[in-house]
């Protein structure tokens, strides 16, 4: 990711990132992200506001730390979390399965030496067609992977 967005959402989530963190995927996840850090922020700001200071219970803040792109979906790795925010890491994840990593329109994963999850103005966009890549899966239709 660039560093303009890097830095946009390492600001604005600043307990989740306390330490610089490089994103090993494309622009186009920057939403799903925010999103999801929105959300465990959210969380965590709730679960802290009832902490028992004497028992020291309670304090939940979550640290990322690392994101990238595995199989043309999104990876996030966590330090820390519940139940709650592990269901909204592993929905993330299954957004972008189901969204162009290089400009966040519905997409498909597209494959050639390596996955990639794109729409069809990116792979044209990214003369990604004549580099071979084909799709072999379409989650909107429901398809078999046909490998
Ligand atoms: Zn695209």
């Amino acid at each position: 990711m660039n560093e303009l967005l890097t830095n946009k959402l390492t600001t604005k989530y600043p307990l989740l990132f306390p330490d610089a963190i490089e994103f090993q995927h494309d622009d186009g996840w920057y939403s799903i992200l925010d999103a999801l850090c929105m959300q465990i922020q959210s969380h965590c700001n709730k679960l802290n506001s009832n902490i028992d200071i004497e028992k020291k219970e309670g304090n939940c803040q979550v640290r990322v730390i690392q994101v990238k792109e595995k199989l043309g979906t999104l990876c996030f790795y966590i330090n820390g979390g519940d139940d709650t925010i592990y269901a909204l890491v592993e929905f993330a994840e299954l957004l972008s399965k189901t969204t162009c990593e290089d400009c966040g329109r519905l997409g498909d994963l597209q494959v050639t030496s390596r996955m990639k999850t794109l729409c069809d103005s990116c792979i044209t966009a990214n003369r990604l067609k004549s580099k071979g890549w084909n799709r072999i899966y379409s989650s909107h239709t429901d398809q078999i992977p046909i490998i």
